[in-house]
């Protein structure tokens, strides 16, 4: 909860507060003790004193009643109230009760000047205004030096009037200490009020920071399900391309194998070479699916570190992309390589880690287009040229939105799988992101489905100290 709802809470319920004191409970208790003062007036005081009284009681009776419709009527729609309609409220509701004491109170006062037992009477009945006062008239601090004055000039005038010589100035001054007193107390029921109004506020408030932290906990709790649910579902397809992908070399391994025994068991030799070949292809194979499954866990272990060694930057993006160009060319896609201008040719970084990069994302690039064009742009970046960037550009099939960011956890394969025609293991992103951090880089990707897509690694050029195998030992 604001400050400013806070303080608009504090004036709300202060006016509450002051209704339900004033016209709650004790109105009949008090009306009731007004209409007997004034009979009181009636039977013992000689003259016409009561029909002053019962005139100023009926007068402020009905004023009171309106006052407290109009005063219901507002706060009884909380919602429609700004904190200055509040402030207004609360003035006319001091300047409307200082109205109806001077009203009930004048009468009263006039009994200072009445016959016997006028005075008396005058001074009992200041006397429980003054409690009221008290207990009532805590809209604020202030607001008892409105109402206190016509009561204690009243409480003084009858004390006065109780007795001759010094024993009146006496009465008079004990009818001023019960004034001071007033204000006293009063002063400490404006505070009592106010602390529980601000227990009020603090307990709201608590409530809403609680209700504020069970949503946020319960949106924390529902994307970690959810990823959890993306995660499990990645498992699955992993698990049923890594059988896939383990089943076809292997059924290469045992078909060869089988067919190379024949051929050494009727003696025709002819073809056992060629098959042998075929069953060390299919072998490299599989051995490669399986460091890429050993890499992956190595990094989810944090067990990977930096190899680091002077190379030749230039020299290794050739050679990257010179490793997929018969496989584009058979695909009718053309490659062509671009150094900006005053690119480092020198790095001091893992060599083999950004080989393996480079060419997990050009041979996706070519997995992914046909009669297109594949681009390695090289370039530094960085204020001081600390960092080497290798774009890795394609006008293929591209990747949809809701793919892009996820393509780099491990195992998510993309839609476009479906309708590629080269198997993989969503492994390749993944890794050669967690790679290119551990070069002291990272690896982004934009992508237009049907445009292409724009793979950008960066790595430092000269890796820190702390990544390198040495520091790890
Ligand atoms: P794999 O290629 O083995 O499935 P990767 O981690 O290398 O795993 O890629 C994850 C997914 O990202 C791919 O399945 C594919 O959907 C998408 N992807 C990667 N590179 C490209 C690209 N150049 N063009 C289009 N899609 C790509």
């Amino acid at each position: 909860m604001s400050n400013r709802l806070l303080r608009r809470h504090h004036d709300y319920m202060t006016l509450v507060h002051c209704r339900d004191k004033a016209w709650g409970g004790h109105a009949s208790t008090r009306i009731l003790s007004i209409l007997i003062s004034a009979i009181s007036v009636g039977v013992a005081v000689p003259g016409p004193w009561w029909i002053a009284c019962v005139t100023a009681m009926s007068i402020g009776w009905g004023l009171e009643t309106a006052f407290y419709r109009w005063l219901s009527s507002k706060i009884d729609n909380p919602d429609s109230l700004a904190i200055a309609d509040l402030a207004w409220i609360k003035e006319r509701t001091i300047w409307a009760i200082t109205g109806l004491v001077v009203i009930y109170a004048l009468p009263f006062l006039g009994l200072a000047i009445a016959p016997h037992p006028g005075p008396v009477l005058g001074l009992i009945f200041a006397c429980g205004s003054l409690l009221v006062i008290c207990g009532q008239h805590v809209l604020d601090r202030k607001m008892v030096y409105w109402t206190l004055p016509v009561i204690m000039i009243a409480a003084i005038l009858c004390a006065y009037r109780l007795a001759d010589g010094w024993v009146a100035y006496l009465l008079g001054f004990l009818a001023f200490l019960l004034g001071v007193n007033t204000v006293v107390l009063s002063g400490a029921s404006v505070r009592s009020a106010e602390e529980l109004i601000e227990a009020q506020g603090q307990a709201l408030r608590l409530a809403d920071e609680l209700d504020e932290r069970v949503v946020q906990r319960t949106r924390e709790l529902e994307a970690a399900a959810k990823a959890a649910e993306e995660a499990n579902k990645a498992k699955s397809r992993f698990l049923a391309n890594m059988s896939h992908e383990l089943r076809t070399p292997l059924n290469a391994v045992i078909g060869y194998a089988e067919m190379v025994g024949e051929d050494v068991r009727s003696g025709d030799m002819g073809s056992v070479a060629s098959d042998i070949d075929k069953i060390r292809n299919a072998a490299r194979h599989l051995l490669g699916l399986i460091n890429e499954v050993l890499d992956i866990s190595k990094m989810e272990a944090n067990e990977q570190v930096c190899r680091p060694s002077q190379f030749d930057i230039r020299t290794l993006a050739q050679e990257a992309l010179d490793a997929i160009i018969p496989q584009a060319a058979a695909q009718e896609t053309n490659c062509h390589i671009v150094f900006a201008e005053g690119l480092h040719t020198q790095a001091y970084n893992d060599e083999g880690k950004l080989r393996q990069c480079l060419l997990n994302l050009l041979s996706n690039a070519v997995k992914f287009t046909s009669k297109g064009t594949i681009t390695l742009a090289c370039r530094t970046i960085g204020d001081r040229d600390e960092f080497i960037a290798f774009e890795v550009a394609d006008t293929g099939v591209g990747i949809d939105p809701q793919d892009l960011s996820r393509i780099f956890m491990p195992f998510y394969q993309g839609d476009n799988s479906l309708t590629r025609t080269v198997e993989g293991t969503g492994l390749g992103l993944a890794i050669s992101q967690r790679l290119a951090r551990l070069m002291g880089g990272d690896l982004t990707a934009q992508s237009l489905p049907g445009e292409g897509s724009v793979f950008t690694l960066t790595i430092a050029q000269t890796i820190d100290a702390s990544k390198t195998e040495a520091h790890a030992a």
